[in-house]
């Protein structure tokens, strides 16, 4: 088994840092807020005119421009959206860095696929959390943990990996896990995971079985309950106890469906399709396409998030979801709960 690291395992090397978070949305928030509490000295960096700098400071943190928050740090976190990074570190951030100084990322794909390329007396680190930002902020309040994942690929200071594990420390990931990787396998495996599982092959599945049913004519209300909003409660059993836990839950109706139909939803051409997006990955070629896409300003993405937008799947689920939290508001408001 990998050697997982907790907090009994690690260091408050993070407390004697002054932490710049470039960037302040789902990961940025998280990671200012975790560390914050944790007892770090912590400052946001943005651009002129960021939307996020009043949120920022509502919530007690300092912001200070982008370059200047590089130049008062010791360790600078990039939590700005991977397409927009190069950009700003070769304009804000490089220029700004000095020996000692720790450049920390929360996903390699800039560092591996060579878009950005920090100088050898720098330090470089990856700390990459394995959900999304506002889950890690959620969870390091209830007192619990999200896993991350390390990586140190340059240790020019001889103190890199004592620092990496400890910022790790610092947005709770100690409580859950931490295990050491290299900017490749976890730039590989991310992109694969949101591709072929979380993102990508999860909402093909979801909107696949929404339209069977309501193209044989059942009512899009019940093919939404089944298909999609049921989904979150079948993941939270998973999440709690495998898949064992989840069976034992559900009916041996349902276990029996699952272990006779699951096979012919996701077959050996449904694998060798994901090996196919897993060379794509490997080659460099998903990472082209997407840099060489953000160079043409988004065209066939942000239209693709148009089309997706008007679905069928997610009119639907928008008024169910609206129901769902005018019935939650009218219980909190009455004194009986709503039982009255
Ligand atoms: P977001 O899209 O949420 O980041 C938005 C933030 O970046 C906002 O504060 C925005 O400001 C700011 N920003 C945008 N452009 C600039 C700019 N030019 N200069 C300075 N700030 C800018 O990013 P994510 O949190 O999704 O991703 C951050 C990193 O974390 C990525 O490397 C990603 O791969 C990684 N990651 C993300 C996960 C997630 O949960 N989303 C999970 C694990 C890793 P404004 O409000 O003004 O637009
Ligand atoms: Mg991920
Ligand atoms: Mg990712």
């Amino acid at each position: 088994m990998a050697r997982v690291y907790r907090e009994g395992d690690i260091g408050n090397e993070i407390m004697q840092r002054k932490v710049a978070i470039l960037g302040y949305g789902s990961q940025g928030h998280a990671h200012a807020l975790n560390l914050k509490d944790s007892g770090c000295e912590v400052a946001v960096g943005l651009y002129e005119g960021s939307k996020s700098k009043a949120k920022a400071e509502s919530d007690g943190l300092q912001v200070m421009t982008t370059a200047d928050a590089t130049r008062w740090a010791d360790v600078v976190m990039l939590l700005l959206p991977d397409e927009k990074q190069p950009a700003v570190y070769r304009s804000e951030v490089e220029p700004n860095l000095s020996e000692g100084m720790l450049v920390l990322f929360a996903h390699g794909f800039n560092i591996h696929f060579n878009q950005i390329q920090v100088p050898p007396h720098v330090d470089l680190g990856l700390v990459a959390p394995k959900g999304p930002g506002h889950v890690l902020r959620r969870l390091y309040v209830e007192g619990k943990g999200m896993p991350s994942l390390f990586a140190v690929a340059n240790d020019a200071s001889g103190e890199a990996r004592d620092v990496i594990l400890s910022y790790a420390r610092g947005i709770g990931s100690g409580r859950a896990g931490i295990i050491e990787t290299t900017f490749e396998e976890e730039t590989e495996t991310d992109l694969f995971g949101e591709q072929a599982v979380l993102c990508g092959g999860l909402s093909a599945l979801l909107k696949a079985g929404f339209d069977t049913l309501v193209e044989a004519g059942y009512q899009p209300e019940l093919a939404y309950y089944e298909c999609v909003n049921e989904l979150k409660l079948i993941v939270d059993l998973i999440y709690e106890g495998g898949l064992a836990g989840m069976r034992y839950s559900i009916s041996n109706t349902a276990e029996y469906g699952d272990y006779t139909a699951g096979p012919k939803v996701i077959d050996e051409g449904t694998k060798d399709r994901m090996r196919e997006i897993l060379a794509n990955i490997q080659s460099g070629k998903f990472a082209r396409d997407w840099v060489l896409e953000n160079q043409a300003g988004g065209a066939s993405f942000l239209a693709q998030r148009r089309r997706e937008a008007a679905l069928p799947v997610e009119k639907v689920g928008a008024e169910l979801r609206a129901l769902a939290a005018e019935g939650a508001e009218a219980a909190a408001g009455s004194p009986a709960g709503g039982q009255s």
